[in-house]
């Protein structure tokens, strides 16, 4: 297994947005005078508070708050924040807008136990990686009841929920973040307090957050990143009546981690569900699954890490059994699905033997053949063949040929992750029946979408080229809602509005779905020629996409993408085989004839209804996986939310800056916040803001309409220029300026 969870060195995100304060330069004067704070970039990068002594040139003397005195090149210096700003909740508060100022907020607030903030509209939250007391019913009251305002997670969830009840249309809530951020805890905070508004119709509330305890069994492991760490993507949409109760329920799955079941890092665990098995299963189940202690299988003992610190697996297997009652999961089908899993582990143990001159090998019949088949439900011979031979259509004809030991264990791995992979989509299917919706009300549903966020490792394989593909998807839809459809309202509305920079990604979604030439297309040209590699698939990638500005081409079997957050360079290394993911027919012929319920329930029956195997490809199925999944986000309101993880090491109190920063310019916190600002927060129209202000200009020619009243109110009260725009149906107020109207109309 290749270490694959460190960091690429140097900073691989993307660059700092562009945009030193304008001012600051002429300002410079300004804040020596006034012996003002500012940051100052130290030799290793980092940034300092200081005030500046002197200057000579390009030069200045800084004493910094730690009680030294440099000397750096005023490029180095950036305006910091008077104290009154320290620790606002809402980043647009900020006088000076810079990556020091904005990053040293977010610590202050943390450093406090508050661990969120806003961006504007989006939410950051920042893992405390410990408890702390802002959960729970008092705080949960506290939101509904509109008694607390500050930014919290209870807070998108109140908002998502009104915006749904007024406005008849769904929402979103949409969580991202790197592995270890918070995502899934952030989720669950969201979902608790919609269960807390919806309640209603028989607890279902209730049994909707018990899908967590199941879906994490299933699909989260320990990894070096995250003790429990989804291996999938989830979308779960929460249905309501028009009376605001929940009502049902529909979750959605992405990209299960299949390998995991055969394969581990040192250190890493595979899923949660088969230790929990392993230590919680009640005797009589023990003897009749055969099942032995973790330590004793392989795909779970060769990692070295069969436990977690401080979690019980026992005692989580019981409260997984309850999960599964309490979603009224059939106690045969459990015990079905629990067979599988012990399937799955002694199939893990078959070890092969030679039995020719030519290395050709076949499975040992001992008692990890004889378990996995008995499991499975078919004869120890059939297993067997299956396992050490290929057959081969030939017309009418079959050939058997025989296997090589790589080929067999190749083989019995690709058996293990199938029937893994089918149980954890059966899973999400019965989940799903119990809590289907008879008619779906529209506009009446909160969508939560769980998804891992971009990855830059060392080495990139075929799993982070599909997650950054995803979260180039999720960008641009982040990007559209944001900036492009407020940009355009403005237009709309024939204001003059300067246009904010933002990075459009469309060229590199283009790389990656252009047909026939993009990323995904020549995947899957290149993964049906028998004679393909991977090496002939990087280059091709290079013959055909060179041209294109966020392609780069690498040395060998590597290529690089420009993503929206940094270049990634990827190897191709194992990319036809996990692109293609071949089921052989001979195990569906095997599986089929099993009669297991559980298996065949979630196959979809062209899989198993016959030997054709025209499948798609992995690649080709994300895609249209993710494009349906975007085309539903696009028919909600959004709601976003940032998570951000602040140490590495999953340590409370552990705040380091540059893995920080690092976070804010992937997620373009700080595009969010110059192009919220720069914008204009307060909008009414005229009909609205001539009725609510218009009676202060006393004035008795009522014949005018309500536009000209609105800009005769703006300038009755030497509303600057530059502080509103008038649109043709819209007033446009800069930050602030609607306080003072409102302290006007007080006073009357
Ligand atoms: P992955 O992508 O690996 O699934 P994730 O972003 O879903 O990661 P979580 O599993 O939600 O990360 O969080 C990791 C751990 O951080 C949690 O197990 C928990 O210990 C801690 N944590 C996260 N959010 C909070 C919170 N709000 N309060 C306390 N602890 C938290
Ligand atoms: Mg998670």
């Amino acid at each position: 297994v290749e270490e694959n969870n460190e960091r690429a060195e140097g900073p691989v995100m993307g660059s700092v947005p562009k945009g030193k304060e304008p001012e600051w330069d002429d300002n410079i004067g300004y804040f020596i005078k006034k012996r003002l704070r500012v940051w100052c970039r130290l030799p290793n990068g980092q940034w300092g508070p200081g005030k500046i002594q002197s200057t000579s040139g390009d030069e200045a003397t800084v004493s910094l708050s730690l009680g030294s005195v440099v000397k750096v090149s005023t490029e180095d210096l950036l305006p910091a924040n008077p104290d009154v700003l320290e620790g606002v909740d809402d980043l647009i508060q900020l006088s000076y807008l810079n990556e020091p100022s904005v990053l040293h907020n977010v610590k202050h607030r943390y450093a406090q136990g508050r661990i969120y903030s806003k961006a504007g509209p989006v939410l950051i939250a920042v893992n405390p990686f410990k408890d702390i007391p802002i959960y729970g019913n008092e705080t949960l009251t506290s939101y509904k009841q509109k008694a607390k305002d500050s930014p919290h997670v209870y807070a998108i969830a109140d908002a998502a929920y009104n915006e749904m009840m007024r406005d008849d249309k769904n929402q979103s809530i949409i969580i991202s973040g790197e592995s270890g951020a918070g995502k899934t805890e952030t989720a669950k905070y969201a979902m608790q307090y919609l269960a807390a508004l919806g309640c209603g119709i028989d607890g279902m509330e209730y049994e909707i957050l018990q899908t967590n305890c199941i879906l994490e069994a299933f699909g989260n492991a320990k990894t070096s990143r995250n003790d429990n760490s989804s291996r999938f993507g989830k979308l779960i949409e929460i249905h309501f009546t028009t009376s605001g109760k929940i009502c049902g329920a529909k979750i959605q799955t992405f990209l299960l981690e299949k390998s995991r079941v055969v394969q581990l890092a040192n250190g890493e665990r595979s899923y949660h569900i088969f230790y929990q098995l392993c230590a919680g299963a009640p005797s009589t189940l023990r003897d009749r699954l055969n099942l032995k202690m973790a330590g004793e299988y392989k795909y779970l003992n060769q990692s070295e890490c069969l436990v977690i610190s401080g979690v019980d697996d026992g005692m989580k297997f019981h409260k997984l059994e309850e999960a599964l009652d309490i979603v009224q999961i059939r106690k045969e089908d459990q015990e079905q699905a629990f067979a599988m899993l012990a399937a799955v582990l002694w199939l893990g143990n078959i070890s092969f033997q030679v039995v020719d001159n030519e290395n050709h090998v076949e499975a040992l019949a001992d008692e990890a053949v004889s378990s996995a088949a008995r499991l499975i439900n078919c004869s120890a011979q059939d297993l067997i063949l299956a396992l050490s031979t290929h057959k081969i259509q030939a017309g009418k004809d079959s050939i058997t040929k025989k296997l090589t030991l790589q080929q067999a264990i190749d083989r019995r791995d690709a058996l293990s992750k199938f029937i893994y992979a089918d149980l954890f989509e059966w899973l999400v299917v019965q989940i799903n029946k119990s809590f289907e919706v008879g008619e779906l009300i529209t506009g009446r549903s909160i969508s939560i979408l769980d998804i891992y966020g971009f990855e830059s490792f060392k080495n990139n394989s075929f799993e982070q080229f599909c997650i950054n593909y995803a979260n180039e998807r999720l960008q641009q839809h982040f990007n559209r809602h944001l900036f492009k459809l407020k940009q355009q309202e403005y237009e709309e509305d024939g204001i003059d509005w300067a246009k904010v920079d933002f990075q459009d990604n469309q060229e590199c979604l283009n790389l990656f779905e252009k047909k026939p030439l993009g990323l995904l297309s020549l995947l899957d040209e290149e993964s049906n020629f028998p004679n393909a590699t991977d090496l002939t698939f990087a280059i091709k990638l290079k013959q055909y996409l060179n041209g294109n500005p966020c392609f780069k081409g690498e040395r060998g079997r590597a290529f690089g993408v420009c993503h929206y957050a940094g270049e990634v360079v990827y190897d191709t290394n194992g990319f036809l085989e996990k692109n293609r993911d071949p089921i052989h027919s001979d195990f569906i012929q095997l599986l089929s004839s099993c009669g297991c319920q559980v298996l065949k329930l979630a196959s979809p029956s062209s899989q198993f209804g016959g030997l054709e195997l025209s499948m798609q490809s992995v690649g080709t199925k994300f895609k249209s996986q993710l494009f349906k999944l975007m085309h539903q986000l696009e028919k909600t309101t959004p709601h976003f939310i940032r998570c951000i993880k602040p140490n590495g090491k999953q340590l409370p109190g552990r705040y380091e800056d540059d893995l920080v920063s690092q976070q804010f310019r992937c997620c373009g916190v700080l595009e969010v916040v110059r192009i919220s600002r720069s914008g204009y927060p307060t909008r009414m129209t005229h009909q609205e803001f001539a009725g609510r202000y218009g009676f202060l200009l006393m004035d008795t020619n009522v014949s005018r309409d309500p536009l000209s009243l609105s800009v005769a109110v703006l300038k009755k009260f030497n509303v600057l220029p530059e502080m509103y725009q008038v649109g043709y149906t819209k007033v446009y107020l800069r930050m602030g300026q609607i306080g003072t109207l409102e302290e006007l109309r007080k006073q009357f």
